[in-house]
């Protein structure tokens, strides 16, 4: 009953969108794991959203950003809080404007490389192939090709847990490889990118060669995507793939034998196998060779009951 309160509570406060509860979030991770979202929320405006962060500060709801889901495990007891997914309205506009695209954190970046593409403008083709939108991708500071995506960056608009509008430069945030942990607390809301002038020719050849290496590199079951960030001493594939740990498996999770820094879903995977096989890797990858590796897919949530 409290739960629904709370729902109608949201709903309210936040006028266009849809509020779920209980919404599975294995239909919203490319995983295909993890147990419900306790409240389920798609604003449709900035006012919107702004208005739902202030409820869930005010209430002391926790709150987090879920983009394509495609570098997240969620745990089999799911999220008890708000989950917050920009899909719609404001948050997925898109603008071209010379060599600059304004784009909202619910675009995918599939969406990003195809209208800089169709503008003429270069140097975004390695967006073509990664699952996520922009709004996660800046959280994780995604990258392919030896591009990443802080670098094509202009400025960002954030809004704060209280709901509250800004938008900063990249050289006022903290941005690490995979990682801009200045979008943990301060969530992304739209972007401008900027690229150069080029011709369709040069970024049809870029686009080719970065969907052949994906299609011969990378498993298309289900995944998160690289299961660790790349320890300085050596690829994270590289070095699972050394120890022999491709095909490894735990329940419906298993070590790919394309690619030993992914981890795929079988079918049927739960949380706490996939979980059990990154911790059974991690121990080999520091026995064997004292290398620390550091999981890149952001973990969240809670275990089942
Ligand atoms: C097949 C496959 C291939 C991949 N290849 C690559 C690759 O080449 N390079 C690479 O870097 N990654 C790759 N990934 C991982 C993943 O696609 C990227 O990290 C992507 O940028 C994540 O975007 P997302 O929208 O799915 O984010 P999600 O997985 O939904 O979220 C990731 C993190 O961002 C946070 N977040 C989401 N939205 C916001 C927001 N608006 N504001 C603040 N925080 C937010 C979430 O809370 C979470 O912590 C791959 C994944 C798969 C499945």
């Amino acid at each position: 009953v409290k739960d629904l309160e709370i729902s109608a509570q949201l709903r309210e406060v936040m006028g266009a969108g849809e509020v779920r509860l209980y919404e599975p979030l294995s239909k919203h991770t490319t995983l295909r794991v993890g147990g419900p979202a306790r409240f389920w929320v798609e604003p449709e405006t900035r006012g919107g959203l702004a208005n739902v962060l202030e409820f869930c500060a005010v209430s002391r709801l926790p709150v987090l950003f879920i983009g394509r889901g495609s570098n997240l495990l969620v745990r089999d007891g799911g999220i008890a809080g708000v989950v917050i997914h920009l899909n719609r309205g404001d948050f997925v506009e898109l603008k071209v404007d010379g060599t600059e695209l304004h784009v909202g954190a619910g675009i995918r970046l599939k969406q990003v490389a195809a209208a800089a593409r169709n503008a003429g403008i270069g140097g975004l083709e390695w967006m073509e192939g990664i699952p996520g939108n922009v709004g996660g991708s800046l959280r994780m500071n995604a990258g392919a090709m030896g591009a990443e995506t802080f670098e094509q960056v202009v400025s960002v608009q954030v809004v704060s847990s209280r709901g509250e509008f800004e938008t900063l430069r990249p050289s006022e945030m903290q941005i690490q490889y995979r990682n801009a942990p200045t979008l943990r607390d301060r969530y992304a809301v739209s972007a401008v990118f900027r690229g150069e002038a080029a011709s369709l020719e040069a970024i049809d050849l870029r686009l080719a060669e970065s969907s052949h290496k994906r299609k011969t590199t990378q498993p298309i079951a289900a995944s998160a995507g690289c299961i660790f960030k790349n320890p300085p001493e050596c690829p994270a594939g590289k070095l699972v793939e050394e120890l022999g740990l491709k095909n490894r498996r735990v329940g419906g999770g298993r070590v790919s034998e394309i690619h030993g820094n992914f981890i795929v879903n079988d079918g049927g995977a739960r949380a706490e196998e996939i979980l059990r096989l990154i911790a059974e890797i991690q121990l080999i990858a520091k026995e064997k060779r004292g290398i620390e590796l550091q999981t890149e897919v952001q973990i969240v949530g809670v275990d089942d009951e």
